[in-house]
């Protein structure tokens, strides 16, 4: 097989292998169409990002990788697209009434930060495309240089990055707050946190508060990692190099772009949910502020999104589940249940018990504030 096949060939198994990999994805992703097509597109842009990369940068005689960069930059695109639909459809919903919010909210304040997240994915995706315009190809090239030496020229990769990372920035303004999925439990810092004197099986709901930060999602690190790295490359990378320091900046090179990749394709799935925890978020009159879904009811926002659970449903339950916790004594009476001494099973069947009695209580008293329709 020579050089010329190749080079059609394989941009159109990355395409297929590509679909193939979003369609699996569009079957489990959310209910909703409009969120279906939205995250699809994003598997389908990651897909053709991270599949081309590799075989971009394996340079055969004769073989043209030309198709396989152009593939990989259109992948980024399509990548903040899904998130410019997800914007579109955030704020088509909330204007027309058919996704309410529990509780009192600042509604124009939300409209302005959805329509300016509108507008930052638009801008993203501009500068997206002019990057493609303006970017032929993105694979190193070794450069003869004035001396007859040859050196490593990244310079377009370099203009690349550095248009990736703005769109970056903006995209994660409003993903940034949290990735769910990547909660991890922090010790505060100022307080020495102390251990309860038995077993602890379930840390109650504040002391998980204290010890629990959200942990950025890394979008913006990531973005500025792209920045830094940028300015590494431009100032240390294009000097003059032998085979094996070529080598080793193109291995770099590889790897550092892969992991961006990765941490790119979180975008739209960071920002789904996001959105998704901001509508089941419900301001709260006894506490005076706003409350995010309970962090251990994490699989509750992933049935919301897989819609198994409808907003109405998710709502109730997230008010439930704070009003039960924080304002009736069910931690009280669940801790004082860890200290009594009985079987595992009995005490499984009192605290479901427990769970199912202060449930009722906590709906009354969030019927009670107007949170919650009487039944
Ligand atoms: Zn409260």
């Amino acid at each position: 097989m020579d050089g010329s096949n190749i080079s059609w060939l394989l941009p159109v198994a990355v395409i297929l292998y590509s679909i193939y990999r979003a369609s699996g994805s569009y079957q489990k992703g959310p209910q909703d169409p409009w969120l279906k097509v939205s995250l699809a597109v994003a598997t389908l842009g990651g897909g053709l990002t991270l599949y081309s990369l590799p075989l971009m940068v394996v340079q055969l005689p004769g073989w043209d990788t030309s198709m396989l960069a152009l593939l990989f930059m259109f992948g980024f695109v399509l990548i903040t697209f899904s998130v410019f639909l997800m914007s579109l459809w955030n704020t088509y919903m909330c204007e027309s009434g058919q996704l309410e919010v529990a509780g009192a909210r600042a509604e124009s304040i939300f409209f302005a930060c959805d329509m300016m997240s509108v507008a930052l994915t638009l801008v993203s995706f501009t500068l997206s495309w002019a990057a493609i315009l303006l970017v032929s190809d993105l694979k190193p090239n070794i450069v003869k240089g004035a001396s007859g030496k040859t050196f490593y020229d990244v310079s377009p990769f370099n203009f690349y990055m550095v248009i990736i990372s703005l769109a970056f920035l903006l995209l994660s303004i409003r993903a940034r707050r949290k990735l769910v999925t990547t909660l991890i439990l922090v010790p505060q810092r100022s307080q020495p946190v102390v251990l309860p004197p038995q077993k602890s099986t379930g840390a109650s709901y504040q002391q998980i508060k204290e010890k629990k930060e959200i942990k950025d999602s890394g979008l913006l690190l990531t973005s500025f990692t792209g920045l830094a790295l940028y300015l590494v490359l431009l100032f240390v990378i294009p000097a003059s190099l032998d085979q094996l320091g070529y080598n080793l900046a193109f291995l770099v090179w590889l790897l550092v772009t892969f992991y961006f990749v990765k941490r790119y394709m979180e975008a739209p799935m960071s920002y789904l949910v996001t959105m998704m925890s901001n509508l089941l978020s419900f301001y709260c009159p006894r506490c005076q502020k706003k409350i995010e879904p309970f962090e251990k009811s994490g699989s509750l926002l992933e049935h919301f999104i897989n819609g198994r659970l409808s907003l109405k449903g998710a709502q109730e339950r997230v008010i439930v589940a704070h009003y039960r916790h924080v304002h009736t004594e069910y931690e009280k009476e669940i801790r004082d249940l860890q200290k009594v001494r009985s079987p595992l099973l009995n005490k499984e069947q009192r605290r479901e018990e427990l769970k199912r009695e202060y449930s009722e209580k906590a709906r009354f008293l969030a019927e009670k504030d107007g949170l919650l329709k009487e039944k």
